[in-house]
């Protein structure tokens, strides 16, 4: 099938493919949108079964990320670089910088699943359009992101300004849930938290007052909150009948398995805070360093999020549909005005 017939190619500005016969790398880079000129997006490496496998992931990544940046309120739009196969070289990496030097800066990259911060630094060699690498920042300022998200939810479902005295189930003791952790036990909160590695869990349960639940049920506990911070798919028509929580506001990415589970948890009365939206902290961070932001500044830009939530909460509520739903009618409204 072409490309321009594939059900996810959706108004993409340019597709393009590339293979370097030295290294034997493979790679499709998709730019959905450009704002002002440049769309921004990360890198991911993955064994797909074939290259209309790819193409599909690209192309449907790609469009995400242009909502994101929107909801972000980045001056970016939406990209994203798939490389075929999960055997890496230095050769590969350093090629795949040349290609992303190749854009001038029309497209800027970043780190997705299977690309590590040292892969980063690799590519860096050959391009200054990369973002990220061992020193980056930005799980605290996801991590920040969540934690606005939760008080956007509290004060509509709650009508109560902090989190003092709430119960959260956090699924996943990664990076961002450390750094969320932090803020939730500032606040005031009471923490149960499950992981399937018991490193994790013991890094945490060493640094925080937390109960530990079994994996199987943290996504089913009597709590207020559920902050989903592991995997994606997690809210499905077998997961959401059994969800206790009020609230869901995690950092894990594509959390509904389908668009349907918006609905569905709309219908439940459950409180979802959509995933890209609350998550953006990373993508703040990305794009502030590259418009030349200073520390305080992307910060100020993270603690948005609060009133970003508000608003997709309120139109959520006052068109009564799902929030994911009223989250992707704002971002198009912010693309339809951006400067191409
Ligand atoms: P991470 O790999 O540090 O943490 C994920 C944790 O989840 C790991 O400790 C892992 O053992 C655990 N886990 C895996 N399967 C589990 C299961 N079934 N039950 C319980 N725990 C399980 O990753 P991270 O950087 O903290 O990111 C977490 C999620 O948020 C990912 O989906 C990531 O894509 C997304 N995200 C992260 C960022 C960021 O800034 N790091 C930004 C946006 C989105």
């Amino acid at each position: 099938m072409g490309v321009f017939d594939q059900k996810e190619f959706r108004d993409h500005q340019e597709v393009s493919f590339f293979h370097d016969r030295e290294s034997g790398l493979k790679a499709i880079i998709a730019i959905h949108h450009r704002v002002n000129g440049r769309a921004g997006g990360g890198i991911r490496m993955r064994e797909y079964a074939d290259e209309q496998e790819a193409l599909t992931d690209v192309l449907r990544l790609s469009r995400a990320m242009t909502y994101k940046m929107a909801m972000a309120g980045a001056e970016v739009g939406g990209a994203k670089t798939v490389v075929l196969g999960v055997d890496k070289s230095e050769a590969k990496l350093e090629a795949l910088g040349r290609i992303i030097d190749g854009f001038e800066g029309r497209y800027v990259a970043g780190e997705d699943v299977g690309v590590t911060p040292e892969d980063i630094l690799i590519i860096k060699r050959q391009t200054r359009h990369v973002i990220g690498g061992p020193d980056d920042t930005t799980s605290p300022m996801t991590a920040l992101g969540i934690y606005q998200g939760m008080r956007a939810a509290v004060q509509q479902r709650f009508r109560q300004e902090s989190l003092k005295g709430m119960e959260v189930a956090v699924q996943g003791a990664g990076n961002v849930a450390w750094h969320l952790m932090f803020h939730l036990t500032e606040a005031g909160a009471k923490i149960r938290i499950a992981d399937v590695d018991s490193a994790a869990l013991e890094r945490a349960s060493t640094a925080y007052d937390v109960t530990v639940v079994d994996p199987e049920e943290i996504l089913f506990q009597d709590v207020d909150i559920l902050a989903p911070c592991a995997l994606g798919g997690v809210l499905n028509q077998e997961t959401i009948p059994h969800i206790q929580a009020q609230i869901i506001c995690g950092c894990a990415n594509n959390q509904l398995a389908t668009a349907a589970d918006d609905a569905l948890l709309q219908r439940r009365g459950l409180l979802y805070v959509p995933d890209y939206v609350v998550n953006a902290g990373g993508v703040i961070v990305g794009t502030g360093v590259l418009a030349g932001a200073g520390a305080a500044e992307i910060q100020q830009r993270v603690e948005e999020i609060y009133h970003t939530c508000q608003r997709v909460i309120e139109k959520a509520v006052a068109e009564d549909t799902g929030t994911e739903a009223a989250a992707n009618s704002l971002a198009e409204a912010i693309i339809r005005r951006a400067p191409a």
